[in-house]
């Protein structure tokens, strides 16, 4: 049993450790891609599909990241400690401070900051 738990928490870590490895080096290889297009490039047809494609490709990027965000662990409530798992859409759309969100809780029903934990 306490095995299990920390396989579990293992396999968490390890999800939310690939979405910060992902969103990070994405974001970098950006915004280097951008600068070095907009300080070596005259404006454009090539410098404006430059812009366009780097950005999708990075919103695409950050929306699988999130993906990684709610497979990884639940969210704990701040009001009666319950642990949950929340759909992705509900979480794109609740506001955050890094993992922590302002989710529903289940539970009690209360909307709380709700911190990300690896455990159930
Ligand atoms: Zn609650």
């Amino acid at each position: 049993m306490k095995n299990e738990k920390e396989l579990e928490r293992v396999k968490n870590k390890e999800l939310l450790r690939s979405m910060y490895v992902l969103a990070f080096t994405t974001l970098a290889f950006y915004i280097s891609l951008l600068l070095l297009a907009v300080l070596t490039l005259e404006k454009g047809v090539l410098l404006g599909t430059i812009i366009c494609v780097s950005t999708m490709v990075t919103v695409g990027v950050f929306f699988y990241a999130l993906k990684l965000e709610v497979a990884a662990g639940y969210y704990e409530c701040r009001n009666c400690h319950n642990r949950f798992t929340a759909s992705y859409k509900k979480v794109l759309f609740a506001p955050h401070m890094h993992t922590t969100r302002h989710l529903r809780c289940p539970e009690c029903n209360k909307k709380t900051w709700a911190k990300k934990v690896l455990t159930k």
